[in-house]
């Protein structure tokens, strides 16, 4: 992944992102939905807030660059 801009992560944020196994946030990563292009991409230079108890990533699309943003719920 091409480093970019600091991502930006809430300190919550950052330890719920760090408790999930290295494969699975891979695979969050890649199939984030492109509203722009129209299917799954892979979400880039994101950041991380908590929401309620889920934790919201928000960042570009690696292709469009365009703003994808993906909720991973709250275990
Ligand atoms: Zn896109």
């Amino acid at each position: 992944m091409p480093v970019e801009s600091l991502p930006e992560f809430t300190k919550a944020a950052r330890q719920r992102w760090e408790s999930i196994p290295a494969e699975i946030r891979q695979r969050l990563l890649a199939n984030v939905w492109c509203g722009c292009c129209g299917h799954e991409t892979t979400i880039t230079n994101f950041g991380g807030s908590i929401k309620g108890s889920d934790l919201l990533l928000v960042g570009k699309c690696a292709e469009c660059h365009g703003d994808v943003a993906r909720v991973i719920e709250g275990a």
